[in-house]
């Protein structure tokens, strides 16, 4: 009994972990969730949140919420965001009717993706944004999409991958004179590929940073901002063996920093 007792009273050792968190600032890195609208669930892949945990950054996970108060507290509070792949945007959003090709939207996770990339562009915050989120930047921007590859792009690489198959594999031609350039101090890369939709008019803010072989844009920067990348791969599928994706995550958490 005194044992138990003693046991209970016994001072918190200090972990490890928290004596390092009073030496060190880590980026936090808020990363907005996906949502299942079947089980009324926010929902993201692992593999985002471990890319910016081995980068080197804190990922926080946000739910939904476009109150102007909300927006602007996360942009103070947090130091870059980065948004991850999901579902086709609406083609409402860029003045087009829904193709059926197109996959229905998640009009929740459209509106509140957006309304946190407006407010982090206008606080000049570190994006990083992939597949979906590289496609959400363009159209907050004013750019449009291809709703659909297959059907409204003569191309001649494989970007979508057939169920339960492998991710297909391209090489991307990386434009000299851009930081993706000389990040990776090369101007071609291979990189996995999982979109059937894709930039169709740049907006005019962004600038080109890489382009598939069949003419498709695959990373996009804004030239006035610290750091804002998009990116149409999924280096969170491979920065564990492929160089140039961990450095893209490496990259972006120390411009958060
Ligand atoms: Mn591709």
């Amino acid at each position: 009994m005194d044992k138990v007792r003693d046991a209970a009273f016994e001072e918190p050792t200090i972990a490890d972990d928290d004596r390092h968190c009073k030496q060190s600032v880590k980026p936090l890195i808020g990363i907005p969730s996906g949502w299942n609208e079947q089980s009324q669930a926010y929902h993201l892949e692992a593999r985002y949140v471990d890319a910016i945990a081995f980068a080197g950054g804190i990922p926080v996970l946000l739910p939904f919420d476009t109150r102007e108060s909300t927006l602007c507290e996360l942009c103070s509070r947090l130091d870059g965001f980065m948004f991850a792949g999901g579902r086709d945007l609406s083609p409402l959003l860029y003045g087009e009717e829904l193709l059926p090709e197109t996959r229905e939207p998640s009009e929740k996770r459209d509106a509140a993706e957006l309304a946190l990339a407006r407010a982090a562009l206008e606080t000049d915050k570190p994006l990083l944004m992939i597949c979906r989120g590289m496609q959400l930047l363009n159209v907050c921007l004013e750019g449009t999409l291809f709703q659909d590859l297959p059907t409204q792009h003569s191309r001649t690489l494989v970007h979508w991958r057939v169920e339960n198959e492998p991710d297909p594999m391209h090489q991307i031609e990386i434009a000299k004179d851009t930081p993706l350039a000389f990040l990776l101090g090369k101007t071609q890369i291979e990189v996995n590929s999982r979109h059937h939709q894709a930039i169709r008019t740049l907006a005019p803010s962004l600038r080109v940073m890489a382009t598939s072989e069949d003419d498709l844009i695959e990373a996009v920067y804004m030239a006035d901002k610290p750091f804002v990348w998009g990116v149409q791969w999924h280096p969170e599928l491979l920065y564990r063996d492929d160089e140039p994706s961990a450095a893209l995550f490496r990259a972006f958490v120390d411009a958060c920093g």
